[in-house]
């Protein structure tokens, strides 16, 4: 183990180096380019992980081509019998997975073992893929003649994942896709590899054939080999916006089906009728959670009236309990990703303090049940935050929370509907009426009353609007169904003597 930290430039030595997943067995990385992989609440690199050369890509890609006619044509109860069996593997598996979460991105445990439940979720939804996937039938729609539809996989689908949700994220996608007969190439982030690769040794466990699944460890090179092969028919992609846009226009000019879910900045609005005690739980949940390393964090609370005045010290008094240190401590909230991250996220601070904001709780130097090196950042407070300034303007991703003063109703929403982003949301009012004019005239893919991280359940489907998602199709439930499958259309007759003989014209009956 390192002692220093390098930076994510930079190959960490005298630690392993992790490799691919490629044809149902382990890969050691052959291009000689690595980065490190760092345990954040320690500060050091403990691993590096391979960056895929181009014969890597070419190998991955081809190896998941070459799986995709067997796994397409295994009948429905064999492949609803290793999604299955991977479900429950990965059920009792759960907290070495949580363990392997904690010791790369820093969350803590019981965090860890929240994202992975709402994988299971998608991975639950995914085994009921036969229901979802049924055609339609029309008898006798001319004389003699039926049309039905199917529901066919693509073949091979590329998906491309953030750091903030190392086990969640691809799994909106990969259960999914390979339940309807798809094979997946994975390209993990390279902050947090190891669960992608945990993942796909239990996946074999459960019976799934070699190529199925496979995991491609790198960085721009590897997501461009996946953007540009005519191999690869769908690509998912979620992480910030401007890769998410420039990953929507690549695979599009490519002809391919695209779906890029990109970054956020969430507000909630509270009006003065709210229940604060619930408002300062939920503003501390939602925006300290994960060390506000979430899509789905709230970033900015949108005062109402006298709001702000009044839940700053609710707020202020629950962040004095707040316990950060090592996600492995039982702690609340554990450190940044990396520490680069982490200095780019309390630089805000000083740019907060230049554009003339109040910062309440200031999370720099902050005392940590944790080594001195972990890349650490506190709960930070800042209140009257100009509109106008990069605090507000600019998804942070860190455990910073803005608030922002406003004076009715209609200037939150104004307020809201002008942001670039537009992911989550939430109102926190007892105003049924208020509420439900919130909920029309918001311009915000998901939304929630008196409820702070508004994610859909698995059975509805997770995006947001704006700079937020490029493409028509959102993550899971139908609408991720509808994307991993096309849809044929076949008009049959059978020696039905009644054809009607030459006729140039369309039939008529
Ligand atoms: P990122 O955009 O830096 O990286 C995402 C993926 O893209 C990684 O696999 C990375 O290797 C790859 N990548 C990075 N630079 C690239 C380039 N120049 N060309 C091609 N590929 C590249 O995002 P991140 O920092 O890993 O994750 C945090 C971001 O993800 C935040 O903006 C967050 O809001 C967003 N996010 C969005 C959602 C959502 O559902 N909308 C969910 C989770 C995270």
């Amino acid at each position: 183990m390192t002692t220093t930290a390098p930076t994510t430039a930079e190959t960490a030595a005298d630690v392993p180096t992790l490799g691919h997943w490629i044809d149902g067995a382990l890969v050691a990385g052959t291009s000689g380019s690595t980065a490190p992989v760092f345990d954040p609440a320690l500060g050091v690199a403990t691993k590096n992980v391979a960056l895929a050369s181009q014969e890597e890509i070419d190998r991955a890609i081809a190896s998941a081509k070459a799986a995709f006619p067997a796994w397409r044509d295994l009948s429905i109860t064999k492949r609803q019998q290793i999604m299955f069996r991977f479900r429950e593997l990965v059920n009792e598996r759960k907290g070495e997975l949580a363990e392997i979460v904690t010791s790369e991105h820093g969350k803590v445990l019981s965090d860890a073992l929240g994202e992975i439940q709402r994988g299971l979720e998608v991975l639950e939804l995914a085994t009921g893929f036969p229901h979802l996937i049924k055609g339609e039938f029309s008898q006798q729609v001319s004389t003699g003649v039926d049309v039905f539809s199917t529901k066919s996989p693509l073949g091979v689908v590329g998906v491309i994942s953030p750091f903030n949700f190392p086990v969640m994220v691809p799994m909106w996608f990969f259960p999914v896709a390979i339940a309807v007969g798809n094979t997946v190439v994975l390209k993990p982030s390279e902050k947090d590899p190891s669960a992608s690769l945990f993942l796909a040794e239990l996946f074999q466990e459960a019976g799934l054939p070699d190529g199925v699944f496979t995991v491609l460890q790198g960085d721009k090179l590897a997501v461009d080999g996946l953007l540009n092969s005519p191999d690869v028919q769908a690509i998912s992609f979620v992480g910030s916006t401007p890769i998410a846009k420039y990953i929507y226009e690549t695979a599009a000019k490519n002809g391919k089906r695209v779906q890029a879910l990109g970054g956020a900045k969430n507000h909630m609005l509270v009006l003065p009728d709210a229940d604060l005690d619930l408002v300062a739980d939920s503003a501390i949940n939602a925006g300290f959670g994960s060390a506000g390393e979430r899509c789905m964090a709230i970033s900015v609370l949108v005062a109402v009236g006298d709001v702000a005045d009044r839940v700053i010290p609710l707020i202020t008094e629950r962040m004095k309990t707040l316990k950060v240190g090592d996600g492995r401590r039982s702690c609340d909230m554990g450190p940044l990703v990396t520490k680069v991250h982490r200095d780019k996220v309390a630089s805000y601070i000083d740019v907060a303090i230049e554009d003339g904001a109040d910062v309440v709780v200031d999370g720099r130097g902050i005392e940590v049940d944790g080594a001195a090196d972990g890349f650490w950042l506190g709960p930070t407070l800042i209140d009257r935050v100009p509109t106008s300034s990069r605090v507000y303007t600019e998804e942070i991703f860190g455990p910073v929370l803005s608030v922002v003063r406003v004076e009715t109703f209609e200037d939150g929403v104004e307020l809201i509907n002008s942001g670039a982003f537009g992911n989550g949301t939430a109102i926190f009012t007892n105003d049924g009426g208020a509420a439900r004019r919130f909920q029309n005239e918001i311009e915000v893919g998901m939304i929630g009353i008196n409820v702070p991280i508004p994610v859909p359940v698995a059975y509805y489907s997770f995006g947001g609007f704006k700079d937020s998602i490029f493409g028509d199709s959102k993550a899971y439930g139908t609408q991720g169904f509808h994307f991993f499958t096309r849809e044929k259309a076949i008009t049959q007759r059978w020696s039905d003597p009644s054809h009607g003989g030459i006729n140039l014209g369309f039939p008529q009956a």
